[in-house]
């Protein structure tokens, strides 16, 4: 029996760790013993991903957030250190780019313990973002890199990565979104909370760091998103607690059109409902940019660049710079994404890269 130690932190971990899990549970020869670190704490961040998902408990909760990036990091290596001393295991699994997934990382690859990444050979190419630092990181010291397109596979190659330790078995947030996205409809759930008729809305979500902590591209994307909710339709904006907290210090929550509707962070069933039945989405995260794609949605992405390349070049996906914090150019980019008949394309697997994983580490 093979142990696989698994190191998450953050909401996208859980809900990419939930069909992997799943897939080890199901299997004779692997043990999994999940540790959270607790960077997300909150239970709309974190409880309900476990609940909804079916996700096994952590044996370990660490309660680490909150401080600076080496602050936190260096907290959760030094209780990571520990947990993986005492579980000694065969492997350590990790998810994505957040601060868990790289002291999870560093951990286990000094101990001599072998890596596992999901989602390695990701790029941004924007070594501010603390995302990509991550990332880099991460897939240097990772035996397994499990990247989910072909063109994660082709920027590992580029650096130089050994073929051998590249396995391209597509992306397990579409094995979650075929998994969950049929068993929601447009019944009841947050539209029916909300009043809230399909295709008459668009989805909001914004919480990258390079858009919350600078006080003019914050201010600039809640007045155009002001705007286009009172000129085309209503936004739904479930806010993360860290945009929260900026727009609370900034007073820019008094300010808000009430076209513009904003709601506590809501669970993967929800976000899938909104996602599935909205006009458009609006987002700077990573995974709401591709569950746009999946339930046939376009997106318009605020951030000047995206590791998901191939969306933006079948149409499905469109770039608009929040730094040239112009309402006109993001209007503008909401009614040509309304309109937009995008390319059908395929690019992340089949749907069965949770199975995949669990095989290729047997
Ligand atoms: N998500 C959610 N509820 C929300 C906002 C997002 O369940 O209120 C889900 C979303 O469906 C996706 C994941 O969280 O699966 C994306 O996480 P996030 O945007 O926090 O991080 P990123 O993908 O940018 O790393």
């Amino acid at each position: 029996m093979k142990k696989i130690l698994t190191v998450l932190g953050a909401r996208p971990q859980f809900i990419k760790a939930s069909v992997v899990s799943t897939q080890i549970a199901d299997s004779s020869s692997l043990d999994e013993v999940i540790v959270h670190t607790g960077q997300h704490f909150d239970a709309n961040m974190s409880d309900v991903f476990f609940e909804e998902l079916g996700m096994r408990t952590p044996k370990y909760q660490l309660n680490i957030n909150g401080g600076a990036h080496g602050e936190m990091t260096g907290r959760m290596l030094i209780e990571v250190e520990k947990v993986v001393l005492s579980e000694r295991p065969d492997i350590v699994l990790v998810y994505g780019d957040t601060n868990s997934t790289l002291a999870g990382a560093l951990v286990a690859s000094k101990l001599h313990i072998p890596v596992a990444h999901v989602e390695a050979g990701l790029r941004s190419r924007n070594l501010k973002m603390p995302e990509e630092i991550n990332r880099i990181l991460t897939d240097r010291v990772s035996t397994w890199l499990f990247t989910p397109t072909e063109s994660a596979t082709k920027n590992l190659l580029q650096e130089g990565v050994s073929e051998t330790a590249i396995y391209q078995v597509g992306d397990v947030m579409y094995d979650v979104a075929l998994q969950h996205g049929a068993k929601v409809s447009s019944d009841g759930r947050i539209l029916g909370q909300l009043s809230l008729n399909p295709k008459e809305y668009i989805l909001a979500t914004i919480h990258r760091a390079e858009n919350t902590d600078n006080d003019t591209v914050l201010q600039g994307i809640v007045e155009a998103l002001s705007s286009v909710a009172n000129n085309i339709m209503p936004i739904v904006w479930p806010v993360h607690p860290r945009t929260k907290g900026r727009l609370q210090s900034l007073g820019l929550l008094e300010s808000i059109s009430t076209e513009l509707l904003l709601v506590e962070p809501v669970g993967y069933l929800d976000m899938v409902q909104l996602e599935k039945y909205s006009s458009l989405v609006i987002t700077d995260s990573g995974g709401v940019q591709k569950e746009a794609f999946f339930h046939g949605v376009p997106c318009i992405t605020l951030r000047q660049e995206t590791e998901w390349v191939e969306l933006v070049e079948a149409g499905w996906n469109m770039l608009v710079s929040p730094k040239s914090n112009n309402m006109e150019v993001i209007l503008e980019a909401v009614y040509e994404g309304i309109e937009a008949t995008p390319a059908e394309i395929f690019p992340y697997g089949d749907g069965t890269a949770a199975l995949a994983i669990s095989k290729l580490l047997h």
